[in-house]
């Protein structure tokens, strides 16, 4: 190729805008540049030749590319060769990026310049820039997203291990989301969770601290923070907020939230246990009926480890024959006629015994062994009511994810058949949790039964939502009241009463019958009979019973039950007993906490201690509070805390602020309450126990404590 070729060649690939050419003189000003290049470069109609090839780019800028731009003035005046530095122009009001290479050139031993190339990679860099931050963020709700959270966590637990700083973390789960987005359709569920995104973002006060996990999972991240009363507030805020209603294309909606909250380092320190930890947390406050916030606590470890054991060996179960069903009498209680029998399930544990269904069942559903259990549960109820005398009926109890499965009809439909059993004789009992179920096949479900002749009783009434607007939709021959209402009702002054009333009308106009469920007490019997509900169902007739239990009684009076039990349902109070340690000076008492309030204790264990004494308490987990001994009667003593408790999400009370774990391994008091040896405790300006360093002036010789065990 000849020299002019090349020439050629290289005006081309300028011409294409795929990049210029440039050199400069030994004194590094310009002396070739594609036009083009220089009037991006800001070049007038005399171009830039002459001036000197560094002053065309920005001065480095110390905050963000400071190292590369720094590479072009270093690399010129290094005089050696460089490739791809990247240096920002800014010419007309228009930035450029760069990506610039040279080679130095010498005449003999002269330097005589720069030859190289160089590109405009503003469009690149861009496009990174963007993809950048969508791959960090939420496209949805511009929140940060799962990615992101993850690393900025990791980021801050591990710097703050080394300051011993804290780091709380909340989770947020919305209740009722998915009905929303299935009834107003998947628009309006986009702007529901953009809308509960601001409202987050205002109360958590920074947007880059919010974050949307995915789906309708939210989390926050609070560094140093882990006052729990401060976390317990924000939580409480969080719900309600989120709770109040929404206005969405027209539509009024509401929906609830629920709260996991986990602190580092105490309740895990690397950034996987401590999510690990909140969403445990979350499970709890979901589990204890949503619209709640619940703190992390190591029961919640153990809870979770004891739920895993029981769910590998209810696989087990049923194969092994350690499934029972139990009968428990409905009874009409104007005439004392069983008119039907609740089948209960019940699982003989080869090591723990009998297992309540309450216990079992939320396990099954999770692991969806449910419907393997519901089948035989189903099939076995039909067998054993085809075989009674009579035409009382079954009730079975069918679960949430049992009635979102299009295959029930066709099970129920094959139990009758084989069992030979009036379809009028089976009562499919449901509860509000099949309204909350995902998809819409809801109606189509109830007709596909109905149409098969069984009956459908809503379960539970009074707990859940407790619409009235289900009762209008879903064809129900029967209101079930709760328990736990029926038990509200006797109270004086109760609202329960007027609801119970109401639901008692509305059933009637509906042609349901309704049944009171957990009725002890001869109180709870009269009230629900004046009330006029139909049905009665509880210990007051019967618990539930085997099926050759209940066929052996049958022989004597027949179908009718007469009545037993309490004038009075007593208000069981529970006497707390929770093993604790007292702390005073070097000696660790290991006390029983009796009582708990929010600004004192009643506990046992000690002798004869003098008024005034003042001692730590460790309530576990580090938790240590100081208390001062007001009230002292031989073994018992009332103390008065130095600052008061806070709730914990689950009707309990904790420490507002905990002993960090380092501390607590550096005492000995790893394993809580448990031995401690000799330690020293103190506390900071705001009320905080800190170890170790502790010095509590006392008359009170520890030493000469007696425990109430020796
Ligand atoms: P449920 O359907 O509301 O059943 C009534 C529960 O109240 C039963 O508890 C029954 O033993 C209890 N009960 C009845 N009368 C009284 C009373 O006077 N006092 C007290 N304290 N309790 C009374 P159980 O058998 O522990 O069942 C708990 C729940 O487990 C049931 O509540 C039901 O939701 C579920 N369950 C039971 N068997 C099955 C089943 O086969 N399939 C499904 N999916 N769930 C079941
Ligand atoms: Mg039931
Ligand atoms: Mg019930």
């Amino acid at each position: 190729m000849s020299q002019g070729d090349a020439a050629a060649l290289c005006f081309a690939y300028e011409d294409l805008g795929l990049g210029s050419f440039w050199t400069t003189d030994g004194e590094g000003r310009l002396t070739y540049m594609s036009p083009a290049a220089q009037a991006l470069l800001g070049g007038g109609e005399d171009g830039l030749i002459g001036r000197p090839f560094l002053e065309l780019f920005l001065p480095p800028d110390r905050e963000a590319e400071g190292d590369s731009q720094r590479a072009l003035s270093f690399a010129l005046a290094r005089r050696g060769r460089f490739e791809r530095v990247i240096a920002r122009s800014e010419a007309g009001g228009r930035g450029c990026w760069w990506s610039i290479s040279g080679e130095p050139q010498s005449d003999g031993n002269t330097f005589t310049g720069f030859r190289g190339h160089c590109a405009d990679i503003t469009g690149e860099r861009e496009s990174a820039e963007e993809s950048s931050r969508l791959a960090m963020h939420d496209p949805l709700t511009g929140l940060l997203n799962r990615r992101r959270m993850t690393q900025v966590l990791e980021r801050t637990l591990t710097a703050y291990a080394l300051q011993r700083r804290s780091c709380a973390i909340m989770l947020i789960d919305l209740d009722r989301f998915k009905q929303v987005n299935d009834t107003l359709g998947h628009a309006a569920g986009d702007a529901l969770l953009k809308q509960v995104a601001d409202r987050l973002v205002k109360i958590v006060g920074d947007k880059e601290k919010v974050c949307r996990l995915g789906g309708d999972e939210f989390q926050v991240i609070l560094p140093d923070q882990e006052d729990r009363g401060v976390l317990g507030d924000m939580a409480t805020s969080i719900i309600s907020s989120i709770s109040q209603p929404y206005s969405i294309e027209g539509s009024r909606c509401t929906i609830g939230a629920s709260v996991g909250v986990a602190v580092a380092p105490f309740d895990g320190q690397a950034s996987e246990e401590l999510v690990r930890n909140a969403d445990l947390a979350l499970y709890a406050a979901k589990g204890s009926g949503r619209g709640r916030f619940r703190f992390f606590s190591n029961d919640l470890l153990k809870a979770a480890e004891d739920r895993r054991v029981l769910e590998e060996d209810l696989i087990d179960a049923l194969p092994k024959g350690q499934l029972e069903l139990h009968y428990q009498p409905i009874v009409k209680a104007t005439s004392n006629q069983i008119v039907g029998m609740e089948a209960l399930l019940r699982w003989n544990h080869p090591e723990q015994g009998w297992i309540s269904p309450a216990r079992f069942i939320p396990i099954a559903e999770e692991s969806h062994l449910i419907c393997r259990i519901g089948e035989w549960v189903l099939r076995k109820a039909c067998e054993d009511a085809a075989s009674w005398p009579g035409d009382a009926r079954v009730a079975v109890n069918v679960s949430p994810i049992q009635f979102a499965d299009s295959s029930l009809p066709a099970l129920v439909a094959s139990a009758l058949a084989s069992s030979g059993l009036e379809p009028d004789r089976l009562e499919l009992e449901i509860t509000e949790g099949v309204f909350l179920q995902e998809g819409g096949t809801t109606d189509a479900m109830f007709r596909a039964l109905k149409d098969l002749g069984v009956r459908l009783a809503l379960d539970d009434f009074g707990t859940g939502y407790s619409s009235l607007a289900y009762l209008k939709t879903a064809p129900f021959d029967k209101i079930k009241i709760d328990q736990s209402f029926v038990r509200g009702a006797t109270g004086s002054g109760s609202r329960n009463r007027a609801i119970i009333a109401a639901i008692v009308a509305l059933a009637k106009a509906l042609d349901m019958e309704t049944t009171a469920e957990g009725v002890e007490s001869f109180d709870q019997f009269d009230l629900m009979k004046s009330l006029e509900v139909s049905h009665v169902q509880g210990f007051i007739y019967s618990p539930a019973i085997t099926n050759d239990d209940f066929l052996a009684r049958l022989d004597g009076d027949g179908w009718i039950i007469a009545p037993s039990g309490p004038a009075r349902q007593r208000h069981d109070r529970q006497a707390m007993f929770r093993r604790i340690g007292a702390i005073h000076e070097d000696h660790y008492y290991p006390i029983v906490l009796r009582n708990l309030s929010v600004s004192g204790a009643l506990i046992e264990g000690m002798v004869d201690v003098p008024l005034g004494t003042k001692f730590v308490l460790d309530l576990g987990d580090g938790q240590l509070v100081i208390a001062t001994v007001r009230r002292s009667r031989k073994h018992q003593q009332g103390v008065e805390f130095e600052q008061e408790m806070v709730a914990d999400g689950n009707g309990g009370l904790c420490t507002r602020h905990r002993v960090s774990p380092y501390a607590l391994t550096a005492a000995g008091l790893t394993q809580t309450p448990g031995h401690a040896g000799p330690m020293l405790i103190t506390r900071s300006d705001d009320g905080r126990v800190m170890l170790p360093a502790f010095s509590l002036a006392s008359e009170w010789n520890g030493a000469a404590l007696r425990t109430e065990a020796a």
